[in-house]
């Protein structure tokens, strides 16, 4: 079966496994033929980090197992979607303590990349609100791990793709929400400088996040829209659903050009015409802007996409993030998604991308000259004491990584004493040299 990632790149033949039951996952492994093997959740991840000879998809894992409704604490099996939690339990006045920019992903998958949203610069990862989870390791066990329980193993796994075993289930805490809806604070910010001043003035704010014209040049380089968010303290509980909208084959990959980047980018920024503005929006469009289009990844193209995701300290902020756009704003490669973010403290998990600083996002279409490109944005982010993120990571060198993730030492031999290395490889653990 060909299997690729979110960004649909790199493509690869592989067997995915749809285990009904740990029993059932347990005996899977047991009878493991010596290929290289992974975890696989929703697949969101853009790279290779799910991608394996062998697949162990969490898709029957999906129950619910409990709920404290005095401390909003969630039990539930790994293959659960963070969507699935949202429609239960919104309507009952509970939230998410931290989402990505999609709800298509599971609780595996969120733990396993340790992923960071709007608010991270408050509420820090998705781990930081998981109290405890199980694991199965590569000779059959299961372990309880928490912070006080296997901590060593609870620290690798936050954060470690996938490569210590498969999370089999978990427990989340979930906040209070009385309403389903964000008071959004909408703030044009003229050039980079000014943009991260923005996010400076507005740290007390929940979330915050960024879009930024990457085409943009000289005094405008980095002109961005930032978007502040609370949530809101009237209005009804619903869930939202999903949109209608679907992109139903592959786009030819020469739609998506300098052009019209171009002129995407200037439509959007300029629809705002206020330099503040405020808007009372469902938590849908404000958290999960593209998931009301199905199977957008079709827009790129045959050749697929790749996100390129770094963080930058927050003294090399201005300077390498401004050398990055140039850069980008130079190649002429345009990315619709082009998103800034600020990062609070980073965490105690091994491989956890995040530390305190500013992230920038941006997918680009995969052509001959990318990789050239992006190999020189990676120099700009060591410059600079930068990483990228393993969750977005399609094509990172080995030596990249094992200078921009400390822990790295420490997580190769935890994974030698439990076995896992000889089990739990994916594409991308082979060419990290993990
Ligand atoms: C539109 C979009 C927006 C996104 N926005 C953000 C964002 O704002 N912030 C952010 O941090 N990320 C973001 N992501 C990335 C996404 O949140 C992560 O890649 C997430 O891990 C995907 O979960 P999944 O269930 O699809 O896992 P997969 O993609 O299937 O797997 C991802 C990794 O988790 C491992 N894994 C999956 N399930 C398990 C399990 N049960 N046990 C052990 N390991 C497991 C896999 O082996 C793999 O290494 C975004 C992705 C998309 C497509």
């Amino acid at each position: 079966m060909q299997m690729s990632g979110w960004g649909r790149y790199p493509v690869v033949d592989a067997h995915l496994l749809q285990p009904r039951t740990i029993e059932q996952l347990t005996t899977k492994l047991g009878a493991h033929s010596g290929q290289d093997c992974i975890a696989r959740g929703l697949g969101r991840s853009y790279g290779d980090s799910s991608l394996a000879a062998e697949m162990l998809g969490t898709h029957y894992l999906q129950h619910f197992l409990n709920f404290d409704e005095k401390t909003g604490d969630l039990s539930c099996a790994a293959g659960v979607s963070l969507a699935e939690i949202l429609e239960v339990f919104v309507p009952r006045g509970w939230f998410l303590s931290v989402t990505p920019g999609t709800k298509f992903v599971t609780l595996g998958g969120a733990i396993a990349s340790d992923v960071h949203g709007k608010n991270h610069h408050v509420d820090g990862c998705f781990s930081e609100h998981v109290s405890r989870l199980k694991l199965l390791l590569a000779d059959g066990h299961t372990v309880d791990c928490s912070r006080t329980e296997h901590s060593e193993l609870f620290h690798a796994t936050c954060g470690g793709m996938g490569l210590t075993g498969v999370i089999v289930e978990a427990t989340l805490r979930l906040k209070p929400i009385v309403s389903s809806f964000i008071q959004q604070t909408l703030i044009k910010a003229v050039n980079l400088k000014d943009a991260l001043e923005q996010f400076e003035n507005h740290a007390d704010f929940t979330y915050s996040v960024a879009w930024i014209d990457c085409l943009a040049t000289g005094d405008q380089l980095g002109r961005s829209l930032l978007m502040l968010g609370e949530h809101a303290k009237q209005g009804d509980l619903h869930s939202g659903h999903a949109g209608k909208l679907s992109i139903p084959i592959e786009m030819p990959s020469f739609l998506l050009n300098r052009y019209s980047v171009q002129a995407f980018n200037f439509l959007y920024y300029n629809k705002v015409r206020k330099t503040r503005s405020h808007q009372y929006i469902h938590y849908e469009p404000f958290f999960y802007p593209l998931d009301g289009i199905h199977d957008w990844n079709r827009l790129y193209g045959k050749r697929g996409f790749t996100q390129y995701q770094c963080v930058l300290p927050k003294s090399a902020g201005l300077e390498g993030m401004s050398r990055i756009l140039k850069r980008i704003a130079q190649s002429k490669k345009g990315s619709f998604l082009a998103v800034l973010k600020a990062f609070g403290k980073g965490n105690e998990n091994w491989l956890s991308f995040p530390f305190e600083g500013y992230t920038l996002a941006l997918d680009f279409k995969l052509d001959n000259s990318l990789l050239s490109l992006l190999n020189e944005l990676d120099q700009i982010v060591l410059d600079y004491e930068g990483r990228l993120y393993l969750s977005k990571d399609a094509r990172m060198s080995e030596a990249l990584f094992k200078q921009t993730y400390p822990h790295w030492e420490r997580f190769a031999a935890l994974r030698e004493q439990t076995g896992a290395d000889k089990v739990f490889n994916s594409l991308q653990s082979r060419r990290l040299g993990l």
